[in-house]
C-alpha cells in the first residue's frame, strides 16, 4: 500500500487544490499518512504571497533534503505559487525535488484523472470549487500574477458538471474560489460571467447554499449584485477588499478604484441585498502612509462598518513593483499600532452587529462537530454553535441565538429542522 503526506499553506486555493490531490491519490490507491517519514509521496503545496511564507516553503524543502538522501525511492514534488515559469531555475535550486507542477495541473507522471477522481468520494458539507486561476491586475504589493498567471477561467459546463457530482455525494452548499471571481468567463469563447454560472448553478437539485470569494471592487458589476439578490441559493454575504480608505495610497497599489467609487459599491450592495453581511481587507503601513491617510482608512472602516475586516500590516514581497520602486518607511512598531487600532475597531463593531441577533432565530448549515458542541454557519458566515444529541451534520436546522460574541453565536436548536 503506498502512502502520501501533502503539506499546504497558503490561501483557499491551495487547501481546495490540496484536497483534490487527495482525493485523486486514494482513487489510485494511496492512502493519507500523518508524517512525511512514512510517505511514499511528499507533496508541498505552497505560497508565496509573503516572503515569510516563502521562507517557510524553502526551510521544509530543506528539511526534507535528508530524508530524501536516506530515502531516495521517496517522491518529492512542490506545487503552488513556489511553481513560476522557470522550472528548470527550481530544479537547480532544489535538487531534492523530483517534480514541480502548476497549480491545478495533474501531471503525467501522477497520472491524468478523470475530473470526478480528483473530487472527495465522501465530501463535507461544504466544499470550494475553483472556478479561474490567476490574475490579470498587477496590484503594486502583490506577487500572485506572477506566479500564479494570467487569469484562465474553467468552462461553465465543467463547473456545473463537477457541482452536479459533489451534491450527487452529499454536499449542500458550494463556495466558488478565485484570485478575482469578479472577472470570470471573459477569457472563454462565449464570454459567461459569474452571474451566469450562480445562475446556472441556483438550479441544481439538492444543492442548499452558494458563496463565492472573493470579489474585487473594480469589476463587481450592476448584474452581478442582481444576481446575488435574486437567486434564492446565493447566500447574502460578499467580501471585497478595500486595502485603504485614501485615495492617493489606492493608487500607489494600483487597485484601479477610488474610495468614493468603492462607497458607492457599499451603497448600492446594502440597498439591494436586504441584511447582507461585508468583509474586507486592509493594509496597513503601506509605504509613505501618512498618520492622515492611515486616519482616512480608519474612518471609512467605521463608517462602512464591516462583519469582518481581515488587515495586514505592510511587508514588501521581492519581485513586485511596489519592492522594487516604493521604500518601506512606517516604521514596524508604527504598523503594529495601525494595526491595533483596526483590530480593535473590527472588535468593537462586530460585537455590535452580532449582538443584534441576540433572541433572533437564524437558519444554520451544520458543518460537524467541534469540541463536543455542533457548529455551522448563517447565510451571513456568522460562525453558530450549538449543543444537541441528534445527528445534524450537513443538515439546515433553526437556531435560536442566546449568546453573542464578536467572533461567533452560541443557541438553541428548536425543534423544526428545515431540511
Ligand atoms: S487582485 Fe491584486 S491583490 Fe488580488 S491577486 Fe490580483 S494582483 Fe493580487
Amino acid at each position: 500500500m503506498l502512502h502520501y503526506y501533502i503539506w499546504t499553506i497558503g490561501c483557499q486555493m491551495n487547501k481546495a487544490e490540496s484536497e483534490r490531490l487527495g482525493s485523486f491519490l486514494e482513487q489510485n490507491g494511496y492512502q493519507p499518512t500523518a508524517s512525511a517519514e512514512e510517505a511514499d509521496l511528499i507533496l508541498l503545496n505552497s505560497c508565496v504571497v509573503r516572503q515569510s511564507a516563502e521562507n517557510r516553503v524553502i526551510n521544509k524543502l530543506n528539511a526534507l533534503k535528508s530524508l530524501k538522501r536516506s530515502h531516495p525511492d521517496i517522491t518529492l514534488a512542490v506545487t503552488g505559487c513556489l511553481v513560476d515559469a522557470n522550472i528548470s531555475q527550481l530544479n537547480e535550486k532544489f535538487p531534492q525535488v523530483d517534480h514541480f507542477f502548476k497549480p491545478g495541473e495533474y501531471p503525467q507522471w501522477l497520472g491524468k484523472p478523470e475530473r470526478t477522481q480528483a473530487l472527495p468520494l465522501h465530501p463535507p458539507p461544504s466544499v470550494y470549487v475553483p472556478i479561474i486561476q490567476g490574475c490579470n491586475n498587477f496590484c503594486s504589493y502583490c506577487i500572485v500574477p506572477y506566479r500564479r498567471g494570467r487569469e484562465k477561467s474553467r468552462p461553465v459546463a465543467e463547473i456545473v458538471g463537477e457541482v452536479r457530482e459533489l451534491v450527487h455525494r452529499g454536499v449542500k452548499e458550494i463556495i466558488l474560489l478565485g484570485q478575482n471571481v469578479d472577472s470570470y468567463g471573459h477569457d472563454l469563447s462565449d464570454k459567461p460571467d459569474l452571474a451566469d454560472l450562480l445562475s446556472e448553478l441556483n438550479i441544481i437539485d439538492g444543492l442548499l447554499r452558494l458563496r463565492f470569494l472573493t470579489s474585487h471592487p473594480k469589476d463587481m458589476s450592476p448584474k452581478l449584485i442582481e444576481k446575488i439578490a435574486r437567486l434564492d441559493k446565493v447566500c447574502e454575504q460578499i467580501s471585497f477588499p478595500v486595502q485603504s480608505g485614501s485615495n492617493d495610497i489606492l493608487k500607489a497599489m494600483r487597485r484601479g478604484y477610488t474610495v468614493e467609487h468603492f462607497r458607492q459599491l457599499v451603497a448600492e450592495i446594502r440597498s439591494k441585498i436586504p441584511g447582507v453581511a461585508l468583509s474586507t481587507d486592509v493594509i496597513v503601513g503601506f509605504p509613505s502612509e501618512s498618520e492622515e491617510q492611515f486616519r482616512q482608512t480608519f474612518n471609512l472602516l467605521s463608517e462602512l462598518r464591516f462583519d469582518t475586516i481581515h488587515i495586514a500590516g505592510y511587508s514588501p514581497r521581492p519581485g513586485t513593483s511596489a519592492a522594487r520602486e516604493l521604500v518601506d518607511n512606517v516604521p514596524a512598531d508604527e504598523k503594529r499600532r495601525r494595526l491595533n487600532l483596526i483590530e480593535q475597531l473590527h472588535e468593537s463593531i462586530a460585537t455590535d452587529i452580532n449582538a443584534q441577533l441576540l433572541g433572533n432565530t437564524v437558519e444554520v448549515l451544520v458543518e460537524g462537530k467541534n469540541k463536543g458542541k455542533w457548529q455551522g454557519r448563517t447565510r451571513t458566515d456568522k460562525l453558530v454553535f450549538f449543543s444537541d444529541n441528534g445527528e445534524y451534520t450537513g443538515q439546515l436546522v433553526n437556531i435560536r441565538i442566546d449568546k453573542t460574541s464578536p467572533w461567533s453565536l452560541q443557541g438553541q436548536i428548536i425543534p423544526n429542522t428545515i431540511n
